[in-house]
């Protein structure tokens, strides 16, 4: 298996050679700022203690606080912190909000616990970096398996240590926490403008396409709903981790996301014939969206790959070979770190509101999130026409050269 953060410094060497990156900035933004590594002893449901291993990566905060999600996964490594804090860092300069790059992650398997243990080990989790996070230090997020509940939890836990309200902490909470209207959907959203504005770029009529949807957690659920409901646009495929299913005449979101409620998977769907995860990549569709994890588009099946658009709702689904290959072929990739950053686009207004104990509403966020996605996605368009250069480079190309300038100016360098 690809090291996510070996994948994630290749894209950076290959950046930094274009742009002609002096080598102090690039040995700089190759590695992490600040990392911590730490234990969480957390009493489980049967009375003993249990200790789990957490990180938090603070890659590079030269644009403003550090900010990205926390995963909850019985594979995390350092290496995945790391290369998704890397991401992060990228990702918020490539939509140009003032936020630095950041990642956490604790081994564990939330599939197999309790409420009461989730808890427990969400607060546990913030009482071991309570000193290294705040509005205007690192802010925290949900990402895999991590919600708004274990939101709700841990920024409780942070304003016990501060004796004092500090919503800005964390961001994904629920509305009746200083959440902000919109933020549920926002990553499918976000991935949803780019998909629009790249298809008219391309003369991709969406209302006639179809698509596949690998991976069917927030993102990828919420992306069916709008692909649906922005473009109708017909989905054929849809998979989670225990398999997928396939009807080439269309799958209902309505009835697919009621099926995986109930069951806890996509799979027994009924009308639908099932298809094997690595098998949906492969459909004859016109755009794929990788919306689970990291490195399932590979050397191995890239060419294999027949979407027209390629668009990332997943962090790091395509390594670098992967991306060369689909380039030649002509598949358009919506990079991750663009196509995904609607997440952290509203996260930040979920900041700001709470900054200025405010209330903002779904149509405000949505319009500001239209406008800064459009914005992205056409910066990075045109570098890769002027530059020559696939998506995901040109990519690149914008945010480094942001997070550079960012140092830089602040003397760093
Ligand atoms: N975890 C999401 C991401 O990878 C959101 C991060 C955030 O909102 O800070 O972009």
């Amino acid at each position: 298996m690809q090291n996510p953060f070996a994948t994630a410094q290749a894209q950076l060497d290959e950046a930094a050679a274009l742009l002609q990156l002096d080598p102090s900035t690039h040995e700089f933004l190759r590695w992490p700022m600040r990392e911590y590594h730490f234990r969480i002893p957390v009493r489980m449901d049967d009375g003993k203690v249990k200790v789990f291993q957490g990180f938090r990566v603070q890659y590079n905060d030269a644009r403003g606080p550090a900010k990205g999600g926390i995963r909850w996964h019985p594979e995390e490594t350092v290496d995945t912190v790391r290369a998704l804090a890397a991401w992060m860092t990228w990702k918020t300069a490539v939509v140009d909000i003032p936020l630095g790059g950041g990642k956490g992650g604790v081994i564990c398997n939330p599939k197999e616990m309790s409420m009461g243990e989730k808890e427990r080990l969400a607060r546990g989790f913030v009482r071991q970096i309570s000193n290294v996070i705040g509005p205007d230090r690192d802010v925290p997020a949900p990402d895999v398996y991590t919600d708004g509940q274990i939101m709700a939890w841990m920024m409780d836990e942070y304003e016990a240590t501060q004796g004092k309200h500090q919503a800005g902490v964390i961001t994904g909470k629920p509305l009746q926490v200083g959440g902000v209207a919109g933020r549920d959907d926002a990553t499918a959203r976000g991935g949803m403008v780019t998909l629009r504005e790249c298809a008219a770029a391309l003369g991709v009529n969406l209302g006639s396409a179809t698509a596949a949807v690998q991976g069917y957690g927030n993102a990828g659920q919420h992306a069916h709903r709008l692909l649906e409901e922005m473009f109708g646009t017909t989905v054929v495929a849809a998979s989670d981790s225990k398999g997928g299913v396939y009807n080439p005449n269309g799958l209902a979101f309505a009835d697919l996301a009621a099926h995986k409620k109930a069951t806890g998977s996509v799979v027994g769907f009924a009308g639908a014939q099932a298809v094997s995860n690595e098998a949906l990549l492969e459909l004859d569709v016109t755009v794929l969206l990788p919306s689970a994890l990291e490195n399932v588009i590979t050397e191995a099946n890239a060419g294999r790959i027949k979407a027209k658009v390629s668009a990332e709702l997943a962090n790091g689904p395509t390594t670098p070979e992967a991306d060369r290959i689909l380039h030649e072929k002509g598949v358009y990739v919506i990079p991750d770190f663009l196509c995904n950053a609607g997440g952290v686009t509203v996260s930040w207004m979920e900041q700001v509101q709470n900054a200025g104990l405010d209330k903002w509403d779904r149509d405000r966020v949505t319009a500001k999130l239209d406008g800064i996605m459009t914005a992205a996605f056409h910066a990075v368009h045109d570098v890769r026409a002027a530059r020559s250069v696939h998506t995901r480079l040109a990519a690149y190309l914008v945010s480094v050269e942001r997070v550079a300038e960012a140092c830089r100016l602040r003397g760093w360098i």
